[in-house]
């Protein structure tokens, strides 16, 4: 990864392929921001590696200009923390949607806050499975109060007489666990998002930036008029270390905070520091690696 110098053109980091999201679709932005983070921060485009899962969203690595990985459905963090671990010299990135972060790969999720990995995990919020036509997701919205019950907005394809789950928070809760980075960015808000991502391509640990990023093809609740209307910075002096004063932004439900929520005092090593030391011991104590893959014979 390289940092010095001039901020590169956005435009190096496309691929030749044209996205085929559908016409208003708040991935372009969210694309385009990440291009334009990656630019200011001059990753090595041959350092980079996108890693996805499935969905509308997890399209994203096609589209970009570095190395990629489109992998199964959830499963796109454990993958990308086998490449850190193999190769921390690269930069690492999971782009993922609330299908598949917060629900197939709710798992894997909280384990990679615990394990404190050095990848950026970008997840395009929309509160709907998009590729999959229309099916709720585990962000998808409550009626609003104002409209009263029978307006459920989730009375959608699989759901006809509505749904029964209270959408998860996933914003509170990675501050609850304690999570090293934690944003939230609006995909139509190109500086506020290009900076929450350029924070969470430099920060050295986990960094989790849910994206607001509507889907105006099945979810006409959250659109992007219903977001922007919503969408505020986070207030000023704001203190993202102190986690009480978080929790209180990310849990607000009249509006979207956005921006830095959260960076943790006290996740100060990643997984890739504690297992260079737990190999290093394997190594000192077998002898090196011939003799400790010799050990594991079986006869
Ligand atoms: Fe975007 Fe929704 Fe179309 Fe998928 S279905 S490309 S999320 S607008």
């Amino acid at each position: 990864m390289s940092e010095k110098g001039a901020a590169l053109d956005p435009s190096a980091y496309r691929s030749h392929l044209k996205p085929i999201w559908c016409p208003g679709c708040g991935h372009y932005g969210a694309l385009s921001a990440l291009c334009r983070a990656m630019a200011e921060c001059r990753l090595d485009r041959w350092n980079t590696v996108v890693i996805s899962g499935i969905g509308c969203s997890s399209r994203l690595p096609g589209f970009l200009n570095t190395y990629g990985f489109h992998g199964v459905h959830g499963r796109a963090l454990p993958v990308a923390t086998g490449v850190r671990i193999a190769n921390p010299n690269l930069k690492v990135i999971v782009v993922s949607g609330d299908g598949d972060a917060y629900s197939i790969g709710a798992g894997h999720l909280l384990h990679c806050a615990r394990r404190n990995p050095r990848i950026a995990c970008i997840v395009l919020n929309n509160g709907v499975y998009g590729l999959t036509k229309g099916q709720i997701s585990p962000t998808s919205p409550l009626p609003l109060a104002s409209e009263g019950p029978t307006s459920d907005p989730r009375r959608w394809k699989t759901t006809p007489y509505g749904a029964t789950e209270t959408p998860i928070n996933a914003v509170a809760q990675a501050i609850a666990w304690d999570t090293s980075f934690v944003a939230r960015g609006f995909s139509y808000d190109q500086p506020g998002l290009t900076s929450v991502l350029v924070g969470a391509l430099r920060h050295p640990g986990f960094a989790l930036v849910d994206v607001l990023s509507p889907c105006p093809t099945w979810n006409q609740v959250q659109t992007e008029a219903f977001c922007r209307e919503r969408v505020h910075p986070v207030p000023p002096g704001y203190d993202p270390t102190d986690r009480v004063a978080a929790f209180a932004e990310a849990i607000r439900n009249d509006v979207y905070t956005v921006g830095v929520l959260y960076r943790s005092r006290s996740r100060i090593h990643g997984i890739e520091e504690e297992t260079a030391s737990v190999r290093a011991a394997a190594m000192a104590s077998s002898g090196g690696m011939q003799a400790l893959l010799e050990s594991l014979r079986v006869s």
